[in-house]
């Protein structure tokens, strides 16, 4: 049986895996292999969906209540083990280890919400019944779906899945969770801690293993999938899920925009572009991607993010700027990105060519990018931005707006008014106001695109709405004065329901 090397933390709940195939994690920096996972198959994956119907009952009668406590005992493993866990973060990505620390604790705050809330945004309430059905009391709850697929990518390898897992089970679900081939130990580190709390409840399960394993899980009878990854696996997913109609919530890539107004601070405004932009080596879902500066300050801004940007520095060690690639074949694209943007007449602004020796990049900023360059079209996922320049916010948002893509956005601007009218025309699922990626670490706040990015929300009361069933439910309190549900309706209630209608909905 394939078993980890002893450098991760011991077996999760996954299925003893029959066949003898494997695969490695490695450490990006140094192409050290980590652990071997097992790569589980279709009927080990159906076997581990099994079992999570079963848990899923138990996890359901527990009611809000119950489920809240084993959530809090679960955040509280995991916050008192964070070293452990960002190590584990930092090594299967290559992140340096104060944002592998910050995003636990982003994971954390996002798990203590959904916990802490559940019972309010689901559990059982009255509402309105309305003047012609007076006599019934309506009540609606949100019932757990049952089990929920979760398929994971590997730039935020806990913040993203956790963005499903902890929303899915405080509403009521098991989950079966497929983290991405490059960070299984993350998962399994997670899944772990709950079944050390947990041991005979497979609430949480792992699966490991390539693409196959994903695909399996989605034809495993899952009564939802929560995938997040890239667009074109997203199409693939939804594609398996149509057979089915299993529903799916698709959390995709991004090609997010920066507007800067000629009023904003460029000050701020460089230095938050520095990070969204490379903060991670560019691969953020929700990373600055195209930034569009009105021409009065485009000069002076670009200056201020040069100025930011060289003072970046790459590398392996925990105190680097930012880490490798975490997937190797991204070199490529960053690559051909960088070099058609070149190519097409875009300046180098800061580095170029030159900037790109795989695993790390070097900074890039690319000014004044043609629009149908793939810098400016197709997710880049790495430290590279395009910076061009527009008329005002209502050009910049139009600029915007020409992507396929529609995740997130920020605007940079003094005048609250501009800001939050161009927020509302921003064809995106987010919008950071004077910051980037403010949405993010804000729980109450749901989290999802348009467009390529996807469809369906994590975060917030929507994101556990998302994992739930509305159940509407009327009680008959009285007899109706106008009794209309009957095979034998008497004229004079018709002729009370004719003049109700005219007189509350007819009268323009
Ligand atoms: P990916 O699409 O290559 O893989 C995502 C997951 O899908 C992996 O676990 C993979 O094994 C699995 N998979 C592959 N083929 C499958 C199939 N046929 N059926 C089911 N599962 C399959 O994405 P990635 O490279 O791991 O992640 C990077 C992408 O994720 C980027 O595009 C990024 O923008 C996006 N992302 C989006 C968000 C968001 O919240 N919107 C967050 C983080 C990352």
């Amino acid at each position: 049986m394939p078993q980890r090397t002893d450098k991760t933390p011991s077996v999760t709940e996954a299925p003893a895996p029959t066949s003898a195939a494997t695969f490695a994690s490695l450490d990006p920096r140094t192409g050290a292999v980590l652990a071997e996972y097992p790569v589980h198959d279709a009927e080990q994956v159906a076997a581990a969906v099994a079992r999570a119907r079963e848990a899923a009952v138990w996890w359901a009668d527990l009611g809000f209540d119950g489920r809240r406590k084993w959530l809090q005992k679960w955040k509280t493993a995991i916050a008192a083990d964070v070293r452990s866990l960002a190590a584990v973060i930092a090594a299967e990505t290559g992140k340096p280890s104060d944002d592998a620390l910050l995003e636990v604790m982003l994971a954390v705050e996002h798990l203590d919400w959904a916990s802490k809330n559940a019972a309010k945004v689901l559990g059982r309430r009255k509402v309105p019944s309305g003047l012609v059905s007076a006599n019934q009391e309506s009540t609606l709850q949100y019932q757990p779906l049952g089990v929920v697929g979760v398929i994971g990518p590997w730039n935020y390898p806990l913040y993203t899945p956790m963005g499903s897992i902890s929303y899915a089970l405080a509403a009521g679900n098991a989950i079966v969770f497929k983290p991405s081939e490059l960070t299984p130990g993350v998962a399994t580190w997670i899944a772990d801690k709950w079944n050390a709390l947990v041991p005979n409840q497979p609430v949480l399960q792992v699966v490991t293993g390539l693409g196959a394993t994903g695909a399996a899980l989605v034809e495993a009878g899952v009564d939802k999938v929560a995938f997040t990854g890239s667009s074109p696996t997203a199409k693939k997913v939804m594609a398996a899920c149509a057979k089915t109609l299993t529903p799916l919530v698709a959390e995709c890539g991004g090609k997010d925009a920066m507007l800067v107004a000629a009023d904003a601070d460029l000050d701020a405004a460089a230095e938050f572009a520095a990070f969204g932009g490379m903060g991670n080596a560019g691969q953020t879902c929700a990373g600055v991607e195209r930034i569009f500066v009105a021409d009065q300050v485009y000069d002076a801004f670009v200056d201020k993010l040069t100025e930011h940007a060289s003072r970046l520095r790459p590398g392996g060690a925990p105190d680097a700027s930012y880490g490798p690639m975490t997937l190797e074949r991204q070199n490529d694209v960053v690559r051909g990105h960088v070099e058609d943007a070149l190519d097409k007449g875009a300046r180098a602004v800061l580095g170029g060519r030159e900037s790109l020796h795989a695993p790390y990049i070097d900074p890039v900023i690319l000014g004044d990018v043609p629009e149908d360059s793939t810098a400016m079209t197709e997710e880049t996922f790495g430290p590279i931005v395009a910076v061009n320049r527009m008329r005002d916010l209502e050009d910049g948002v139009e600029k915007a707006n020409r992507s396929s893509y529609g995740l997130g956005a920020s605007i940079f601007t003094k005048n609250k008014a501009q800001a939050v009218a161009a927020a509302e025309k921003l064809n995106t699922g987010m919008v950071s106001i004077n910051s980037v990626l403010g949405f993010a670490g804000v729980p109450s706040l749901p989290f999802g695109g348009v467009g390529e990015s996807g469809f369906g929300r994590i975060h917030g009361a929507d994101g556990l709405r998302e994992f739930s069933r509305p159940k509407a439910v009327t009680r008959q309190k009285f007899a109706a004065p106008l009794n209309l549900l009957t095979m034998q309706r008497r004229a004079r209630d018709m002729k009370i329901s004719a003049w109700m209608l005219r007189t509350r909905h007819g009268r323009g």
